[in-house]
């Protein structure tokens, strides 16, 4: 069988929905899954690590990255830029690995329009209060910065119609299985091995 190209896999969800938490789950069980790292000019958070979290850079150097084409797509969210490296994303597409992008909405968007073929997954919270106990629970946010993300999320779940599957991240665990189980069935579409008809 000839090799072929991996899936771009795209989860967004409003913030603290626990995106970053399944994403370290998932690839911790599925370590054939390569994470992108993106870049961001926010401030690390406590035991955030340069080149595992994030790769954190000054607004000068960001919207360098920009000019010079470096990032597939970018962003600004919550009064920061954030963006992915377009080359990680590429090399290891074309050597046969799924990629799995944990990027914001507007983000998401933008890939959609480059690689309609790629799968977009929606993660949210059980409950509107399960989402503030979550914002709240992390410790991160400021009284502002948690009154912007949980006002977001109302908006932001409306964007769920322009994705292909949702999931409700009640236990991580569970939230996990769901995405291994959209990860095997877009690997089995008819659309995704119409090879197998010619290497017949
Ligand atoms: P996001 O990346 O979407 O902003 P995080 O992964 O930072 O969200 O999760 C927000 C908070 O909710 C964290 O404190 C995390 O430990 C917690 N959390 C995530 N998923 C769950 C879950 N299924 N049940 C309980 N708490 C969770
Ligand atoms: P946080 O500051 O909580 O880590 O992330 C804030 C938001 O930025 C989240 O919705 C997260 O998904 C999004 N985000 C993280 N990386 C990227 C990226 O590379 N591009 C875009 N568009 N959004 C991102």
């Amino acid at each position: 069988m000839s090799p072929r190209e991996g899936i771009l896999f795209v989860l967004s969800g409003p913030s603290g929905a626990g995106k970053g938490t399944v994403c370290k789950a998932l690839t911790q069980r599925m370590p054939e899954l390569c994470l992108s790292v993106s870049v961001t000019t926010r401030s690390p958070r406590p035991g955030e690590q340069e080149g595992v979290h994030y790769f954190f850079r000054s607004h000068q150097e960001f919207e360098g990255m920009i000019q010079r084409g470096e990032l597939l797509e970018w962003a600004r969210v919550f009064n920061n830029y954030y963006g992915t490296p377009r080359r990680f994303v590429e090399e290891k597409l074309q050597a046969g690995y799924d990629v799995l992008l944990e990027i914001d909405i507007q983000g998401a968007m933008q890939v959609k329009q480059r690689f309609p073929e790629g799968v977009f997954i929606f993660l949210i919270p059980p409950s509107a209060t399960e989402l503030q106990a979550r914002i709240l629970g992390r410790g991160t946010e400021t009284d502002e910065s948690f009154r912007q993300r949980f006002n977001a999320a109302r908006t932001e779940l409306q964007m769920m119609r322009e994705y292909d599957y949702v999931v409700v991240n009640d236990v991580v665990e569970a939230a996990c299985d769901r995405i291994q189980a959209i990860v095997t069935a877009e690997h089995c579409s008819v659309q995704r091995n119409l090879q197998l008809l010619s290497d017949w």
